[in-house]
């Protein structure tokens, strides 16, 4: 991926040159063909790799920028996270179709909600998840979580019949329509357990929730243990796109930028006093990270 810095990446996003300045947008032809009738609330991002291209969906920032991502293989879609409005995922899974190819699988990556809450919109197609994840979404089901969500967003963006993913998903080697796939699983970083996906031969790495992209963090479960695991994958590298669960697509330096963040708020909550003495050293130090509304979570670690 050329680089180019993230300033002008946000400045553009959503016109042509977007496409251009990252060289990663198919054809306007196939890019008109694929988009639905109607007008989208999230918008796509296209990232051709040789025999396999990475759809990224991204929801506005009303739904904290959350992702999907479609990887297509020669004949099928892979879907990783199923995005916390009904809207967005009605969206996602009809995008998915109109690229003419029947979705193989969607892996949910980790148990915060707007991650699986659409879930239910891909009913017919496996929906799967570490053992650890699917009992999380369980729990959270169990605990009153969707009636709670329905006081914030409304019933008809959360699902009336929730979809528990099956927790067949294994950290391994994973081949899909002859694409090599590793799946790592991740404790007790952002949350309790996260599932990331690579694909080595297309240098993608999906982090999903390690990393936000331009946009503020989750506090997280364990900041420290999610700073070394950044660490460690920076060490490793082998990419040059990184997926994130918020925001656009990313090149390896927004590893870094994660790990001074995380740092950071690390550094700041361990003085503070109050959730908003937190959340405003985090706005001073990082102006013009986007969804600040994630930031009202440092709330649950000062009560
Ligand atoms: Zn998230």
């Amino acid at each position: 991926m050329t680089t180019v810095s993230r300033r002008t990446l946000l400045k553009a996003a959503g016109s042509a040159s977007v496409a251009a300045a990252i060289g990663m947008v198919a054809p306007a032809a196939r890019l008109r063909a694929a988009q639905p009738a109607l007008p989208m609330i999230g918008r796509i991002v296209q990232m051709p790799k040789g025999d396999v291209t990475v759809h990224t969906y991204i929801a506005p920032a009303a739904s904290f920028l959350v992702t999907s991502h479609i990887i297509e293989t020669p004949n099928q879609l892979v879907v990783v996270d199923a995005q916390f409005l009904q809207t967005a995922a009605r969206e996602v899974r009809a995008y998915a179709e109109s690229l003419g190819k029947p979705i193989d699988r969607v892996i949910v990556s980790h148990a915060h909600p707007d991650h699986w809450s659409g879930t239910n919109i891909f009913e017919g197609v496996p929906v799967v998840s570490t053992a650890a994840v699917a009992a999380g979404i369980q729990a959270d089901i169990d605990s009153g979580g969707i009636q709670q969500r329905i006081g914030l967003v409304g019933e008809s963006e959360v699902p009336a019949t929730p979809l528990v993913p099956e927790g067949s998903l294994e950290a391994g080697t994973l081949t899909i329509d002859g694409v090599n796939m590793e799946v790592q699983v991740v404790a007790n970083a952002e949350s309790p357990e996260q599932a990331v996906l690579r694909l080595p031969d297309q240098g993608v790495i999906v982090l999903q929730d390690l990393l936000y992209s331009d946009s503020h963090f989750f506090p997280g479960v364990d900041r420290a243990n999610w700073v070394s695991v950044l660490e460690g994958l920076r060490t490793e590298g082998g990419f040059d796109t990184l997926l994130a669960g918020h925001g656009l697509p990313a090149s390896g330096g927004e590893l870094t930028q994660a790990i001074k963040y995380l740092n950071f708020a690390n550094e700041v909550a361990a003085s503070a006093t109050s959730a908003d003495e937190v959340i405003a050293a985090l706005t001073a130090e990082f102006p013009g990270y986007d969804v600040e509304g994630i930031l009202q979570f440092w709330g649950l670690f000062f009560q």
